[in-house]
C-alpha cells in the first residue's frame, strides 16, 4: 500500500473528495476477537503497544501459513519472516526504514522493501485508522498484502505489470484471510461479516480510476475480486494471475461521463438494463414498469421488484439519494438493474446485473456507457448491501456472462 496522501485524506478527513468514504460510507467497529495479540519483541522499533501486538500476531500467522504452503506452490523452502519495522510517523526523531530512509514515504503507509526483505508500517497514522474504520481484519489485509510482495520476490514471480503485481499481492493476502475464516490460523479468527468490513478498506485504497495516473493498486472491482480469489482458491491461483481479466486498464482509458441525477439515472439504467435483459430473458419478456414513489410497498429495499404488479418500485427518498451522492450514480444504476433482472426469472439477479455491466465494459449501451469508476461504484454498493458473497456473484456475471448466471 503506497498511497499515503489518500489514506490520510480519506480516513481522517470527511468528505474531502468524490471518492472519500464520507460519513455514510464508514463500515466501522473493530468487531470482537479477530486477532489474538502476540509479543512484538521481534519487530524493529516497536513500542510494544496495541497495534504492534496485533501486527506481530498477523506476521506470525503469515509465517506459519507460508512456511507450510510456499514449498507446495513454488517447490522451494520459505526463507522465513521478512524483517519487520514499526515506525511512529509522529515522533520527532524518526528511525530510518529500508527503502525510505528518514523520509516521509512511510507516513500513513505500509510497504515491502525487496532489497532489505523488510515489511514496514506506520503505527501512528495507518494501523489505528484501519482498525477504527474497517476493523482489525483490515490490518490483516494490509500486512498480508505487503507479505504477498515478499512471496512474489522469493518465488521469483515477475508479474507483467505493476498493476498485476498489486492485485496478485491482494490475492495472496486473501489466502491468509481464507485460512483465518476456516479457523486454521493460530492468532486470527475471522467471520464473514468481518471480511466484508475489511474489503471495504480496499474501496478506499483503490486508485482513483481515470485520474490520468498510471494505475498502481487497481480498481476496487479488481482488488476485491483478487482477494476473494485468494480466499476461495488459494495461493496457486494467485501465482498464475495476469493482466487478462483485469478491468482497471480498460476503464482507465475512458473518459468520465457526466454524473446523472437520481431521477435521470433511474430512467437511463432501467432502459439500458432492459435492453440487455431482453437478450437473455425468455422469449416475449417485457421489462416491468418503473414506479418512482415515496413508499416501499413490497419489501425493505429502496429499489425492489414487486412481482404482484410486475413493477420495479423505487423509493426516491433519503437512503437512495444519500448513497447516490456518497458512492456515485452507479450505486443507483446497479440497484435498478438488479430489480429489473429479478423480473426475468432467467438466473440469479445479481449475477445478471454483473452480466449487464460486463457487456457494457465491452461497449456502450443505448442509454449508458461505463466510465472510469462506474464499476467500482457498483461493487461498493453490492459489497454494502450483499457482502463478499454478493460481490462474488456480481463478478461471475461480469467475467463469465449471463450463461453462468443460470446455475447460480
Ligand atoms: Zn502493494
Amino acid at each position: 500500500m503506497r498511497v499515503p496522501a489518500l489514506v490520510l485524506s480519506v480516513l481522517l478527513l470527511v468528505g474531502a473528495c468524490d471518492s472519500a468514504p464520507q460519513a455514510g460510507m464508514t463500515v466501522g467497529g473493530a468487531g470482537p476477537g479477530v486477532i489474538t495479540p502476540a509479543d512484538p519483541g521481534f519487530i524493529i522499533g516497536t513500542d510494544f503497544g496495541r497495534d504492534d501486538r496485533l501486527a506481530a500476531a498477523v506476521l506470525l500467522d503469515l509465517r506459519g501459513f507460508w512456511s507450510e504452503r510456499f514449498h507446495t506452490v513454488f517447490g522451494k523452502a520459505w526463507p522465513g519472516l521478512p524483517n519487520a519495522y514499526s515506525v511512529n510517523s509522529d515522533a520527532p526523531a524518526r528511525q530510518a526504514t529500508p527503502c525510505a530512509g528518514y523520509s516521509d514515504a512511510l507516513a500513513g503507509n505500509a510497504f515491502y522493501c525487496a532489497e532489505a526483505d523488510a515489511i514496514a508500517w506506520d503505527r501512528a497514522a495507518l494501523l489505528p485508522a484501519l482498525r477504527e474504520k474497517f476493523g482489525e481484519a483490515a490490518i490483516v489485509l494490509v500486512l498480508a498484502h505487503e507479505y504477498g510482495h515478499a512471496v512474489q520476490e522469493h518465488a521469483g514471480l515477475r508479474p507483467d505489470s505493476v498493476l498485476v503485481s498489486e492485485v496478485m499481492a491482494d490475492c495472496f493476502a486473501g489466502t491468509l484471510l481464507g485460512e483465518a475464516l476456516a479457523g486454521r490460523t493460530a492468532h486470527l479468527r475471522l467471520r464473514p461479516a468481518q471480511l466484508d468490513h475489511a474489503l471495504a478498506a480496499l474501496t478506499v485504497f483503490r486508485d482513483p480510476v481515470g485520474s490520468g495516473r498510471a494505475p498502481e493498486h487497481g480498481s476496487a472491482f479488481d482488488r476485491i475480486t483478487a482477494v476473494l480469489t485468494g480466499v476461495d482458491r488459494g495461493p496457486a491461483a494467485c501465482a498464475g494471475m495476469t493482466s487478462a481479466g483485469l478491468v482497471t486498464e480498460d476503464l482507465a482509458d475512458r473518459e468520465n461521463r457526466p454524473t446523472l441525477s437520481v431521477e435521470r439515472m433511474i430512467d437511463a439504467a432501467a432502459a439500458d438494463s432492459a435492453d440487455f435483459l431482453r437478450t437473455v430473458a425468455p422469449a416475449g419478456w417485457r421489462p416491468p414498469a418503473v414506479r418512482k414513489a415515496g413508499g416501499r410497498p413490497c419489501g425493505d429495499a429502496a429499489v425492489i421488484y414487486c412481482a404482484g404488479n410486475d413493477t420495479v418500485t423505487v423509493d426516491t427518498g433519503e437512503e437512495l439519494s444519500t448513497r447516490h451522492r456518497v458512492i456515485g450514480d452507479f450505486a443507483t444504476a446497479v440497484a435498478v438493474g438488479r430489480a429489473e433482472a429479478t423480473a426475468t426469472h432467467a438466473g440469479d439477479d445479481l449475477c445478471l446485473t454483473g452480466a449487464w455491466l460486463g457487456r457494457r465494459l465491452a461497449g456502450p449501451g443505448p442509454t449508458l456507457r461505463l466510465g472510469p469508476g462506474d464499476l467500482d461504484e457498483a461493487v461498493i454498493q453490492v459489497l454494502r448491501s450483499a457482502g463478499a458473497q454478493g460481490v462474488r456473484t456480481l463478478a461471475t456475471g461480469v467475467t463469465r456472462g449471463a450463461t453462468a448466471c443460470r446455475t447460480q
